[in-house]
């Protein structure tokens, strides 16, 4: 698959220079969940650039960051697949903590899927109500696909009624896809834009030339991404700070600022 936009890796400037103007407020977290083969890599490869592989490679890359330029503000969405850490309870909560968003996937033929991301949901609304010492969260921002819609109707192993509610898409032929990742962003608080089929995707180095005070400025004014391809996992200290941050900082000077550059 062509993807210009991992050639970058030996110029790629530094995390810093490049989320410079970001603030806090942009940054936000997916956390993708769901069992293994439902098509969650497919998805992300259709939310993060484009195109659809038949071939089954069992997730590797599970930490994903893209950064956005939009109507003047940067934002930065940080995807964490956590489907490889489905047999660590321990582990698994802590990604779930960190979580802002939720994107959960099942497959129509797999029935099983289903009924993982039934208790996927329980187990999320349960991790962030501990967090609010038991108080029911009032939100939890969260988008649900039944993938694979594709397929013909005899390989089907759930109910229409399993699907109601939930976004029946095919990461293989794009149906759907939009509107799913639309509503990730409207629930997340993310601008519309950051949805594949409305911003221009470039290169981290046109991006960072686009980016004022480096010489571009926005040519045209219109929205642009790029994947961050040195994006690395944060580790589970970060993580539990990011969890435990606010409170920890209270004792010093109010809430700690929540943005997820390391
Ligand atoms: P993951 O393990 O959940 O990340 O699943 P993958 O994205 O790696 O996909 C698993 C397999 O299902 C691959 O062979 C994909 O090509 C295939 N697949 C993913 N999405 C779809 C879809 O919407 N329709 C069909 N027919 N196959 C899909
Ligand atoms: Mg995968």
């Amino acid at each position: 698959m062509c993807d210009p936009e991992h050639g970058e890796k030996k110029h790629a400037p530094s995390e810093r220079e490049t989320t410079g103007s970001l603030s806090p407020r942009n940054c936000r977290r997916v956390v993708v969940l769901g069992a293994p083969g439902v098509g969650k890599t497919s998805i992300l490869r259709r939310f993060l650039r484009d195109g659809f592989d038949d071939r089954y490679q069992p997730t590797s890359e599970d930490f994903l960051r893209k950064l956005y330029r939009i109507r003047g503000e940067t934002y930065q969405i940080d995807i964490l697949d956590a489907s490889g850490e489905r047999s660590f309870p321990a582990k698994r909560r802590l990604s779930i903590l960190t979580g802002d968003i939720f994107l959960l996937v099942f497959s129509v033929d797999d029935r099983g899927s289903f009924e993982e991301v039934v208790a996927l949901r329980n187990e999320i609304f349960g991790a962030k109500a501990a967090l609010l010492n038991g108080r029911e969260p009032t939100r939890v921002p969260t988008v649900v696909c039944a993938n694979k819609v594709d397929l013909p109707a005899e390989e089907w192993a759930v109910s229409p009624a399993d699907v109601r509610g939930v976004f029946e898409t095919s990461a293989k032929d794009g149906q759907n896809l939009d509107s799913a990742f639309e509503a990730l962003a409207r629930r997340g608080g993310l601008p519309p834009e950051t949805g594949p089929s409305r911003h221009r995707r470039v290169s981290l180095r046109s991006y960072q030339a686009l980016w004022p005070g480096r010489g571009g400025g926005e040519a045209d004014g219109a929205p642009c991404g790029a994947l961050y391809p040195l994006a690395r996992r944060p580790s589970f200290g970060s993580d539990l700070r990011r969890v435990l941050g606010p409170r920890g900082a209270k004792r010093r000077n109010g809430p700690l600022e929540k943005c997820p550059v390391q």
